[in-house]
């Protein structure tokens, strides 16, 4: 079956929540129309139960951008998985790069959560992703690898197949710099053919794999024509409506 292109939102920690209606109010009316293409937005947690209620009757998907991997319990500052399902979210981003250097997320933390998310019925976006110094040395598929190997680690093959799995330069991320549109297919048709060798033929054709890192209207279609980019993981020009409508549209088959 033909995979369908995933745009979406990470708005990291911007947005208060009037400010997220107004981004929404706009969102809803650029993409009143838009087809053939899943759309999602990621505000901060204190944001999500509002931007629920903002998004019904429409088909945008709401995330959240992190999450416990624990159900409940003494673990003061975390969310649980059920408490994201109760504020109406979709889907949750997991291993962020942010996420892996600032709060010194490991592999094992992220292979807990998307497997509770799975569990949970929320949907984990996984991000992987080399730094700059790792792709220069020549080592980006070894650490994709080791990443994409520890982040699934916990999952059947069914959950890793309905993984969305965001490749992410580390280097691209925020900083205007972003791969070729190439470059980066090139390392989603080898993410394709690790899948399908890790769990089993056809694993790699069913993964959504996104692309994220400096993502905006001016290259999201050279980017997305790619056959194996099949959308993207948006931050700074998620922020915007007009920039993150264009995204989407470049993205719509
Ligand atoms: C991100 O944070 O996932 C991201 C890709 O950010 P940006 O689009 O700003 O590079």
């Amino acid at each position: 079956m033909a995979r369908v292109p995933f745009i979406a939102g990470n708005w990291k920690m911007h947005k208060t929540v009037p400010e997220a209606f107004a981004l929404l109010r706009a969102l809803k009316v650029k993409l009143a129309d838009v087809e053939g293409v899943r759309v999602g937005v990621a505000p901060p947690a204190t944001a999500l139960r509002e931007c629920k209620v903002a998004l019904k009757e429409t088909k945008i998907l709401l995330g959240a951008q992190n999450m416990s991997h624990e159900e409940k319990g003494a673990f003061t500052g975390e969310i649980a998985p059920g408490m994201l399902k109760d504020c109406g979210c979709d889907f949750v981003i997991l291993g962020h790069s942010e996420r892996r250097t600032l709060y010194h997320e490991t592999d094992l933390d992220v292979t807990r959560k998307a497997k509770t998310a799975h569990r949970t019925g929320l949907l984990p976006i996984v991000c992987v992703g080399e730094t700059l110094a790792e792709r220069e040395g020549g080592k980006t598929k070894d650490v994709v690898q080791t990443q994409i190997k520890g982040s699934l680690a916990l999952l059947t093959p069914e959950e890793a197949r309905a993984t969305v799995i965001a490749y992410e330069p580390v280097w691209a991320i925020g900083t205007g710099k972003n791969a070729t549109p190439a470059d980066a297919d090139e390392v989603h048709r080898w993410i394709r053919g690790f899948l399908d060798a890790q769990f089993g033929a056809g694993t790699g054709e069913a993964v959504v794999i996104q692309y994220g890192g400096s993502v905006k209207a001016e290259n999201a279609k050279a980017l997305l024509s790619e056959p194996n980019i099949d959308g993207a993981l948006v931050g700074g020009a998620s922020l915007d409506a007009e920039g993150f409508a264009a995204i989407v549209l470049a993205a719509a088959r």
